[in-house]
């Protein structure tokens, strides 16, 4: 995986969630609304990611994830359903706050730690949300 920051990488799970589980289109005025954050700032965030070959944005202000976009976010999305899942089935906490505290370690946490928790768990393949945890390579 790229060197992201967290926040850069909460960004892109949003891209990704909103734009392939969702099926929503996502511009950065939708960003800027869902997150609660002024749209420069928003675009601020963007443009790092677009350098980083991430994502593109296109006309209207619409936002993609590219290939390799595609690839990181699924790790992402990996490493987050996995602690989403023990910080609620283990620890007991429920599925919103799960989400909360894995939003502020999921890029940055080891994958050594991350593949014992899978075998933990089990190997599941639903985060608590009802999500699909991906298989990463
Ligand atoms: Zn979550």
């Amino acid at each position: 995986m790229p060197n992201l920051t967290q926040t850069e990488a909460n960004y892109l799970k949003r891209i990704y969630v909103n734009s392939f589980e969702k099926n929503w289109r996502v511009t950065s005025v939708s960003l800027a609304e869902e997150l609660g954050v002024k749209a420069p700032s928003v675009v601020d965030m963007l443009k790092k990611l677009e350098r980083k070959g991430l994502i593109i944005r296109i006309r209207w202000s619409e936002v993609r994830l590219t290939d390799e976009g595609i690839k990181v976010v699924r790790k992402l999305l990996y490493n987050h359903r996995i602690l989403e899942l023990y910080f609620s089935k283990v620890l007991g906490m429920d599925a919103d706050e799960s989400c909360r505290e894995a939003s502020k370690i999921d890029a940055l946490i080891g994958d050594e730690v991350i593949i014992r928790l899978c075998d933990l768990l089990g190997r599941p393949d639903r985060c608590p949300h009802g999500f699909p945890i991906y298989e990463v390579s």
